[in-house]
């Protein structure tokens, strides 16, 4: 196996055209065409898991956390990130990262955190624009239903919980070929008209160079008339932090302490207790306090993130209570997930989970 095989595979999960732009993501040392011996899955690379890589034969790290997030200008080895990256060079291990394009993944960051703590039918909690587009093309009536299938095939038509969704309206192209045409219907040089049918479809646009290339693989026509645009509409699969209802409701201190006892807390920072009983959960796991509102909006009683600062503590303003249970214990469990996701996937291969916490901050 080689690296863009096993990148290729994460890619299904989380696919990097969905992360946020601030963001740095994808293969961020070593080669794509590497031969990989074993593939070891933490939460930050650090040099102890750089040494742990080599310790274990792993020539691929698969890292949530960038190591690399803002522009090097030299590799000395003065901070931890320059000597991580030397490591790993001098040791042939390629490090690759998927970040906030797990985050915003349905089967991500915050699916793992419901899924411990028991939150069923998590939806996402804020959705992403911008990240919807959609194709508009026309083709002869007898060929309208290929193309439909090779678009649906290539993901377009995914709308929510349904798939192969599209629009269709029968009328009439047309179109004259100038001297250099080699029109497949009609002649050079006369009007023609054709009956046609008119195809919409949406589409993520992570995936438009897939779904274009499906339309001009199963076109007739020398010259493919086409529109894609951008949509304003959120993507309800796409998107950070989720939310969803506990089976049965707990009261605010029981599910404080089924958090820290689930979550591996030892401590949990918290707004003011209501006394009101929990149903609905709102998580985001890693720094999370711009989702308060969402939170709010969505009618939570409880969201779960971390990294708030004193005086985001006030915005729960008696309408929900916000817990802070720390950045590494929020996203623990996703190197759990990636493990089982990747073990699922290429089960005969050597799949580590990193053994390095790699938490900087300690409690006393
Ligand atoms: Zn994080």
């Amino acid at each position: 196996m080689i690296v863009k095989e096993v990148t290729d595979i994460l890619e299904e999960l989380a696919p990097l055209g969905q992360a946020e732009s601030f963001d740095n993501v994808g293969l961020l040392v070593g080669n794509s065409t590497t031969k990989i011996n074993g593939i070891l899955v933490t939460l930050d690379t650090l040099e102890n898991v750089v040494e742990e890589a080599i310790a274990t034969n792993c020539n691929l790290i698969i890292s949530f956390h960038p190591i690399i997030f803002k522009g090097l200008k030299k590799i000395t080895g003065v901070t931890y990130v320059e000597r991580v990256i030397l490591k790993a060079i001098k040791n042939d291990i390629a490090i690759y990262s998927m970040h906030t394009a797990l985050d915003n993944s349905t089967n991500g960051v915050n699916a793992k955190i419901c899924e411990v703590l028991g939150i069923q039918n998590p939806k996402i909690l804020i959705p992403q624009k911008g990240s919807i587009k959609k194709l508009t093309t026309y083709i002869p009536k007898d060929d309208a239903e290929m193309l439909k299938n090779a678009l649906f095939d290539a993901g377009a038509g995914a709308i929510g919980n349904y798939s192969k969704c599209s629009f269709t309206v029968n009328g009439t192209g047309s179109y004259m070929g100038e001297e250099q045409s080699n029109p497949v219907k009609g002649e050079k040089g006369k009007l023609h008209l054709e009956e046609e049918t008119q195809i919409n479809v949406t589409f993520a646009s992570h995936i438009e160079q897939r779904v274009l290339q499906a339309l001009f693989l199963n076109h007739p026509y020398e010259e493919v008339a086409y529109e894609v645009y951008s949509l304003e509409n959120k993507d309800q699969n796409i998107g950070m932090g989720m939310i969803g209802e506990l089976i049965e409701p707990l009261n605010e201190y029981d599910f404080l302490s089924h958090i820290k006892l689930k979550m591996k807390v030892s401590v949990i920072k918290h707004s003011k207790l209501l006394n009101r009983k929990v149903k609905k959960v709102a998580v985001l796991g890693g720094s999370g306090a711009f989702a308060i509102s969402a939170a709010k909006a969505m009618g939570a009683d409880v969201f779960i993130t971390s990294d708030l600062k004193y005086h985001q503590f006030f915005e729960a303003e008696n309408d929900i209570v916000i817990a802070d249970i720390g950045h590494y214990e929020s996203e623990q469990f996703t190197k759990n997930l990636l493990v089982d996701y990747l073990t699922e996937k290429i089960p005969n291969f050597a799949i580590r989970l990193s053994e390095s916490n790699t938490n900087p901050i300690k409690y006393l």
